[in-house]
């Protein structure tokens, strides 16, 4: 993959002075592994404000602002760091269409108009026809709707796409084979090629965002970003209609879940990363969920995250029964979307509630 054939462990600050002297927002592997090394780390305080820089060019003193929907917990996979995973015993929870949009009522009553529909792989229920139904119903409130889901085919993502919705975001949780494997022991999603090839069949669909990540926890996170900035900057070049974005869902405690067998990244390697990823990729967005503290948050909107949700529940059903649902993962930023706002704001930055309206796409 890369030219150069460095470990990481031997870049030195010649080789990270080197990276920080080419164009900002330019990518090469050897710049990613430059920056990400471990020398790297004495140079945080200038890339964080390289970074900031170059997020206000490319977008402005703007960050988005968006809210999850969960609507299914019944999985058909056994991931081994999910609360949802399909060995789990729990009262599971659907929900109905009706059910649904009385939730996205209670989340465009709080401001927002870019929706995250999100759940586990449950195709029995919430079926390609189900979402397309949906989307066609929340349209009328939200003015971008993406989801996050199970893998679909082509010609799947394409009936979302024409219902509506345009964006997919689908990690691949961990690039290295044999983790993956350990992680992923059953059902659809233990298939690493097929996983591999969804962006692929997401942009070729025609989805005008593609969200990219790994679940952080799982292998060596620096590896994880070497080949996520490979695979970025495929995509980006194969597909260049789509807007290619990244998120860093670090592991979070879940129920059920033994979290002794996971990796811990610091806060200090996690705003290494998303510093490193700005400074090759200028125009990605960058995304942080409510998995992260508040602290950690507004610290990382100077930075360069460009998209974060507010308010979340990762459970289906959770905004209208915050009690009764068990969740996917516990939240760490609890703050109101109004809060989050405020905290926006008090940095020089405006809350965007919608950025983008579906109907600039339609012929
Ligand atoms: S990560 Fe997704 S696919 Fe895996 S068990 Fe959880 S909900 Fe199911």
């Amino acid at each position: 993959m890369l030219s150069t054939q460095k470990h990481s462990g031997e870049i030195t600050s010649r080789d990270v002075e080197q990276a920080l002297g080419t164009p900002a927002g330019c990518y090469s592997p050897e710049k990613l592994l430059a920056l990400i090394s471990p020398a790297a780390e004495d140079y945080l305080e200038r890339m964080a404000q390289l970074a900031h820089q170059l997020t206000l060019q490319r977008f402005g003193r703007t960050v988005r602002l968006y809210a999850p929907l969960y609507l299914s917990n019944y999985c058909v996979n056994g991931c081994a760091y999910c609360g949802f995973n399909k060995d789990h015993q729990f009262p599971r929870i659907r929900l109905t269409i009706e059910n649904a949009l009385a939730e996205a009522d209670i989340i465009a009553k709080e401001g927002f108009r870019d929706l995250l529909l999100v759940s586990s792989e449950d195709r029995l229920f919430v079926s390609v026809d189900y979402l397309c139904e949906l989307a066609s119903k929340l349209r009328p409130k939200f003015s971008s709707i993406s989801v996050e889901i199970y893998q679909m085919a082509t010609e799947e993502y394409a009936k979302l796409f024409a219902a509506g919705i345009e964006g997919v975001t689908l990690y691949q949780e961990t690039y290295d084979r044999d983790t993956y494997r350990k992680y992923h022991h059953s059902g659809p999603k233990a298939d690493y090629d097929n996983r591999l090839s969804a962006p692929d069949s997401i942009a070729q669909a025609g989805m005008r965002e593609i969200g990219i990540g790994v679940l952080l926890g799982l292998s060596d996170w620096r590896l994880e970003t070497l080949a996520l900035g490979e695979h970025a900057h495929y995509l980006i070049k194969k597909y260049w209609k789509s807007h290619v974005s990244f998120s860093f869902p670090r592991l979070r405690p879940a129920k059920n879940v033994d979290r002794s067998q996971f990796y811990f990244l610091s806060d200090k390697n996690l705003v290494q990363m998303i510093t490193a990823l700005r400074l090759c990729f200028a125009d990605a967005g960058l995304v942080l969920s409510t998995r992260e503290s508040a602290a950690l948050r507004d610290h990382l909107i100077e930075i360069g995250i460009t998209k974060v949700s507010a308010g979340s529940k990762t459970s289906p059903g959770g905004y209208s029964q915050p009690k009764n649902a068990v969740e996917q993962f516990e939240i760490d930023d609890t703050r109101s979307p109004f809060e989050v706002a405020e905290m926006i704001k008090s940095h020089g930055l405006e809350p965007v509630w919608k950025d983008w309206d579906s109907a600039f796409i339609k012929g």
